[in-house]
């Protein structure tokens, strides 16, 4: 299927690492130029390098940026004059097995600027761009902490299920402008991130089920293109159906 993409622009935060790095790519390979944005710089440029080592060749502008810094953002995002898609990556997962009573503040605040107010940030700045559009996509990366939890992750979940939130919130804000949002959810991914929240060995044989960068990517690029132009204020839960399941015992 042809995704009707070719052509567009696509703005993707947390682009130097795992699934933003992975959406970049599939966007790349689609035939969309591409704004990559991170606040590691040398993960950006690497990124950049394999987007312009892409058969669809390009000069995908860099954004070295800290999503919770409005002046960053703004500057960063206000490079850039029209955006078809932003696509909303860069998070963090902060404390990893830690009971309410031993989590500070500061990591409290840390996760949810992060998660949640670098997505209001990059967006309300990317507003003018994606208007330019016409016909635009947003799709944020929520998790599928957003429904279920592990213990010792409540700051990670709660910013997660705030982001599944404030993407229905923004659909409905913006009805009418052509600018749609939704966000994917993915459970356990194969990335940097969630090899430093579990070890690399737990890589090795899982008793879980792993996806990669690319599998969520192309549920992004679906959602970015106009053939999912019907879909809109939603959530692609992509858990393997673990969430599904109920705990009766049948
Ligand atoms: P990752 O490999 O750590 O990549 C995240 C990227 O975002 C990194 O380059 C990181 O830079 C950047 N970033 C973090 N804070 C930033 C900030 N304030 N401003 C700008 N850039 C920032 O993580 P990932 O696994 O790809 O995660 C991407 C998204 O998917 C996150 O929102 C995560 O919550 C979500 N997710 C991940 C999984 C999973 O299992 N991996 C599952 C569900 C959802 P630094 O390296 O400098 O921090």
């Amino acid at each position: 299927m042809d995704l009707q993409l070719r052509g567009t622009t696509a703005l993707v935060t947390g682009a130097g690492s795992g699934i933003g790095r992975a959406v970049a790519l599939a966007l790349a390979a689609e035939g969309v130029r591409l704004a990559l944005l991170d606040r590691d710089e040398a993960g950006l440029r690497e990124t950049a390098e394999l987007v312009n080592g892409e058969e669809e060749r390009q000069d995908a502008l860099m954004l070295v940026a800290d999503v919770t810094d409005e002046a960053q953002v703004a500057a960063a995002v206000g490079a850039v004059d029209r955006l078809d898609a932003v696509v909303c990556c860069a998070g963090i997962s902060g404390p990893v097995g830690s009971g309410i009573e031993d989590v500070t503040l500061a990591q409290w605040n840390a996760v949810l600027a992060v998660n949640v107010t670098g997505p209001f940030l990059v967006l309300k700045h990317a507003l003018p761009a994606l208007r330019a559009a016409g016909a635009a996509s947003v799709v944020l990366i929520s998790s599928d902490s957003a429904v279920v939890a592990s213990p010792g992750m409540v700051p990670y979940c709660t910013s997660k299920a705030a982001l599944v939130q404030f993407a229905r919130a923004l659909s409905v804000d913006l009805a009418g402008t052509g600018i749609r949002v939704n966000t994917v959810a993915p459970s356990v991914v194969d990335t940097p991130m969630s090899r430093g929240d579990l070890g690399d060995s737990a890589f090795d044989a899982p008793g879980f089920p792993v996806q990669s960068g690319d599998e969520v990517a192309a549920h992004v690029a679906y959602l970015a293109s106009p053939r999912s132009r019907a879909v809109n204020g939603t959530t692609v839960l992509s858990d393997f159906g673990y969430s599904a399941r109920s705990g009766f015992p049948a």
